[in-house]
């Protein structure tokens, strides 16, 4: 099957520049992204995805404004934007008494002041589903329940399970953590690597927790961290408010070769007993959870093949612990970047230009996040002692506002030079400049 027909050329349509046919492995956010923007740049988009139906898969995501500033664009439903939880204060906490270590307030007004978007949390599946709905009023195709085992990469087809094979102009891998393009690219099998750690991920619906202080915590959203010995916890609200996401991370314990299955509540209860009673309140109202074991990949010579018809994209390319909240926002980055590009390939020999482009300014940026995400984890999960005392002094002085944050400071969330890394990103911009630096000839 080949997919032909012109898609929606945005607001800058020409209608003499090509429609490339496009295909993208996978619906998941980076997938999603890569079509929409690839749609709103004119090209024909079809999106294969393995999984019959996109599942109530995943739970609450921090979406910063690196990437909420992206999807502001992108005209989603107003459904998603009422979906949103914004966090008001961010409190990071002792793990046995809950005693605050550092405070802001204040800190998603000042943060959508300061980057001129928001910081939201969202559940997972309502900013899928926004996703999809976009990319099918855009005209994208879908093609569900099929799964690609193979990539041809020289005449740019790929081939399913059932022994389809698709043909298009450009190949996007946006088949995630357990990719099977990356492996198509690398030419042997290769698998992701634990990285000692797995999350039990909860959510909790706002109306089953019994009204009281309870309660108002996922009400008047706020993002709580918990810094614990080997382990830490992320709590925020979703769904304006009307549930609460926790996520707590600890020591793997999976067998090998399992990366995700149903975990003991007994047992999970059991390894936070001695923390905040107000955590082990929130555990007793879990009745089921999973077990995710949290993977990472090394890193690639090339995300993209030498022909310059096939690319990768998100978790394929950089999956990364989710430490720093990034791996969702960053393929949304990513999505956003190969998109763009597509919308200034004036004829098919430009393709290989635009996907060197897109590595150059993607590759350098994933590939940090993911080492800083590595990175963060020690400063969360430090042991009592010594360093943990200092670190606790430190938060301290700083929070508040007692004392302000001007240079480089551990807590990424608030260091002035790390957060604007992050959160300032604008990958408009950055696709703006790379043109000037570098045209396509
Ligand atoms: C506990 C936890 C918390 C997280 N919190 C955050 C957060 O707060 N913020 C954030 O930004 N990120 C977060 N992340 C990371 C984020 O979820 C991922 O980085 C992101 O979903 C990656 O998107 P993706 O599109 O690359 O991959 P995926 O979302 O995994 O999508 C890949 C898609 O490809 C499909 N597929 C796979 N193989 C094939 C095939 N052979 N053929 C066809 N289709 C295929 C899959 O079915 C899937 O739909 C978190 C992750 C975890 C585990």
């Amino acid at each position: 099957m080949a997919v032909n027909g012109r898609g929606n050329r945005d607001s800058g349509y020409r209608a003499d520049l090509p429609s490339l046919r496009v295909i993208i492995v996978g619906a998941g956010l980076s997938g999603l992204g890569a079509g929409i923007q690839s749609a709103l740049s004119g090209h024909s988009v079809l999106i294969l995805e393995s999984a019959k139906e996109l599942g109530e898969v995943g739970a609450g995501l921090q979406i910063t404004p690196n990437s909420s500033r992206l999807l502001a664009r992108w005209g989603l439903s107003e459904n998603l934007w009422k979906s949103i939880a914004k966090p008001d204060a961010l409190n990071i906490r002792r793990y046995s008494d809950g005693k605050i270590l550092f405070r802001e307030h204040d800190y998603g007004q000042y943060i959508e002041k300061k980057y001129g978007s928001a910081f939201v949390n969202i559940h997972r599946v309502d900013l899928q589903n926004a996703l999809l709905n976009r990319a099918k009023d855009l005209g994208v195709k879908f093609k569900f329940g099929c799964k690609i085992v193979d990539v041809a990469m020289d005449d740019a087809r790929v081939i399913s399970s059932s022994g389809d094979v698709f043909e298009g102009d450009l190949i996007i891998g946006a088949d995630g953590l357990w990719s099977r393009c990356r492996e198509v690219l690398l030419g042997y099998q290769d698998k992701p690597s634990p990285t000692g750690d797995i999350a039990y991920r909860i959510t909790l619906k706002a109306t089953d927790i019994p009204a009281g202080e309870l309660r108002d915590r996922v009400t008047k959203p706020a993002l709580n961290i918990w810094f614990g010995p080997d382990s830490h916890v992320v709590s925020y609200s979703v769904r304006n408010g009307t549930m609460i996401n926790i996520v707590l991370m600890v020591p793997d314990d999976l067998p090998p070769d399992v990366s995700k299955q149903p975990g003991s509540v007994e047992e999970m209860r059991q390894l936070f007993s001695t923390w905040d009673p107000i955590l082990s309140q929130y555990l007793d109202l879990v009745t089921h959870v999973d077990k995710w074991r949290l993977m990472y990949r090394p890193e690639m010579e090339t995300w993209i093949n030498e022909k310059g018809n096939f690319a990768l994209m998100g978790d394929a390319c950089h999956s990364m612990i989710p430490y720093l909240a990034q791996g969702a926002n960053s393929s949304i980055e990513d999505g956003t970047v190969i998109g763009l590009l597509l919308g200034k390939v004036t004829c098919m020999s430009q393709l290989p230009q635009a996907l060197r482009l897109y590595q150059s300014i993607r590759k350098p940026r994933g590939e940090e996040i993911a080492r800083e995400s590595l990175k963060i984890r020690s400063l969360y999960q430090m042991r009592d002692g010594p360093d943990q005392i200092q670190r606790d002094e430190l938060l301290e002085r700083y929070s508040d506002h007692r004392l302000e944050v001007k240079e480089k400071f551990a807590l990424c969330w608030v260091c002035p030079v790390v957060q604007s890394w992050l959160f300032g990103y604008d990958a408009h911009e950055e696709v703006d400049i790379a043109l000037k630096s570098k045209p396509f000839i």
